[in-house]
């Protein structure tokens, strides 16, 4: 590190804004302010928090927004230029964005000419003087002001010395910042590098990038544009966006701070990235990217024995960076390829001193081998195999005994649970409706359980998978059901296997509650 060690760059999240507009997403007034407080906690330095011309759910947010107090970030409201012939202090949008009441404002201008000329049906000088008044305008009214120039690249790529003029008229109307943008994510990153590098020594402004994920490369042009003196870089932290998505911070920011030196969070808050990726994918009601860099659940998964081996005698033998350093943590996946060394962190858990070579590891190594044998896979289950070890050091406490259950399938598809528990040495009878089986069968469990275990009401299933498994004799095929669960912070995942799929998902779900219990 080192040499850019002072080099600050501003981190603006737009998960609210082009984060919004992903496939699936949808905020409500209430999941935003949850959003502004995790970013701000984060640290990042602008969060863009909606469209208050195009959008009046917006703009009730911008009302709420103001009573809040932000350690770092402060709030951007989005808008277009002012309408063709329509000066800004007549357009609706720009009084709208005004009423929003925030310190900063990003206005998006054309700056490809087809776009202009196409698109917006505007003459190509009517779009300078749109984009510099509007600026203007804001700039005034006293906002910090962010020029967003869409299309910049491609523009550039057919009209060089227009895209040129669209920066000068926002420089001249006193922009704070030319967002060069790749709206259609199809510009490469040694081509952003190229050309954000020459609008940074062509203008005194400060330079920002906004990337698209079209061809996979959005936090890769982000990089190479800071490389090359962007001081500003736009995205969302877990790169939801419009089609393929925007720029991941959760990439992006590691990749700046950790690796290359730049300051874009406080130091002191980088171990709280993966918590922070996970609260947002929580409240965006999106299975958290297991793959994602950085903050994603397999980003320190190590599977092959050699692997394991290695990373048990130096992290950094199979590790770019400390999973630690970014909140993250390592796992060793449990399967007959990882051999002894993936259990014993497991086994050291509940028996610290224990050695690879004791009567509990072989003993326990060969527990593993028998079960998944019988179809049970621990790969994407560990915390089924950790309920597995501790029983078998003789640490289960049980949290509730089954007594019975009874599903009944209704004609509409609908189904009932009826279970019978013993919790805290009492009996407990409930029963609950579901859209199937399993979502009978949990409302039931939980409905018993949630008196006695109030903290698993934050809990919830994420993802839930069947496998028929191939009969190894002439009895019935037994199939393998796979859950995963989270509680906002963390994500686990639990297996059941059975020749009968209530059985089997009955397993799982009750393994993940166990577990949740057992993390207090
Ligand atoms: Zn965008």
């Amino acid at each position: 590190m080192g040499e850019h060690m002072n080099n600050k760059i501003e981190i603006f999240d737009t998960t609210l804004r082009d984060g919004a507009q992903g496939e699936g997403v949808n905020f409500s007034v209430v999941d935003k302010l949850d959003i502004v407080s995790a970013l701000d906690g984060l640290g990042v330095a602008y969060i863009e928090a909606g469209n208050p011309g195009s959008n009046q759910k917006d703009l009730a947010f911008f009302e709420r927004a103001q009573g809040m107090r932000l350690k770092s970030a402060r709030l951007v409201a989005f808008g277009s230029t002012t309408r063709r012939g329509v000066p800004p202090k007549h357009d609706q949008n720009c009084l709208s964005l005004l009423d929003a009441n925030t310190e900063c404002v990003a206005i998006f201008g054309k700056s490809w000419d087809m776009h202009v000329k196409q698109v917006l049906r505007a003459e190509l000088g009517e779009n300078l003087s749109m984009v510099e008044d509007t600026v203007r305008f804001f700039r005034e009214a006293g906002k910090e002001v962010f020029f967003d120039a869409e299309h910049f690249f491609d523009g550039f790529k057919h009209n060089r010395e227009y895209a040129l003029k669209v920066l000068e008229a926002a420089a001249r109307g006193g922009a704070d910042c030319l967002v060069l943008c790749d709206t259609n994510g199809g510009c490469f990153p040694d081509r952003i590098y190229e050309l954000t590098g020459r609008v940074c020594t062509l203008f005194q402004t400060r330079v920002g990038i906004h990337c698209h994920n079209d061809c996979g490369m959005a936090a890769a042009g982000s990089v190479m544009a800071v490389k090359a003196g962007a001081c500003h870089v736009q995205g969302t932290l877990n790169g939801i966006g419009e089609r393929c998505g925007n720029a991941a911070l959760s990439t992006v920011i590691p990749n700046l701070q950790e690796k290359l030196g730049y300051a874009c969070i406080p130091a002191g808050n980088m171990a709280r990235l993966t918590e922070t990726a996970r609260a947002i994918a929580e409240t965006t009601n999106l299975a958290p990217d297991a793959k994602a860099p950085f903050v994603g659940v397999s980003a320190f998964a190590h599977k092959g024995g050699m692997h394991i081996d290695g990373v048990s005698k130096i992290s950094r033998s199979f590790e770019h960076v400390a999973p630690e350093s970014v909140g993250n943590k390592r796992r060793f996946l449990t399967s007959e390829m990882s051999g002894r060394g993936a259990i014993m962190p497991i086994l050291r858990k509940y028996a610290p001193n224990i050695s690879k070579d004791s009567k509990e590891a072989a003993e326990l190594a060969g527990i593993l081998k028998k079960l998944e044998f019988e179809g049970y896979q621990y790969e994407a289950a560990e915390a089924s195999f950790e309920l597995v070890a501790r029983r078998h050091l003789g640490h289960g406490r049980s949290f509730f005994d089954l007594i019975s259950y009874r599903i009944i399938n209704e004609q509409d598809n609908t189904s009932s649970a009826l279970i019978k528990l013993r919790v805290d040495g009492k009996e407990e009878v409930t029963a609950a409706d579901g859209s199937g089986p399993v979502h009978a069968m949990d409302r039931a469990l939980r409905k018993a359980l949630e008196m006695f275990y109030p903290n698993l009401k934050k809990m919830r299933l994420i993802d839930y998978k069947v496998r028929v498994l191939e009969s190894r004799d002439a009895t019935a095929a037994r199939v393998r059901v796979l859950i995963q669960s989270t509680d906002g912070a963390e994500v686990w995942g639990t297996v059941g296997v059975s020749a009968n799929i209530i059985d089997a998902s009955w397993k799982a779900l009750t393994d993940s509650i166990e577990y949740k219990l057992l993390k207090g």
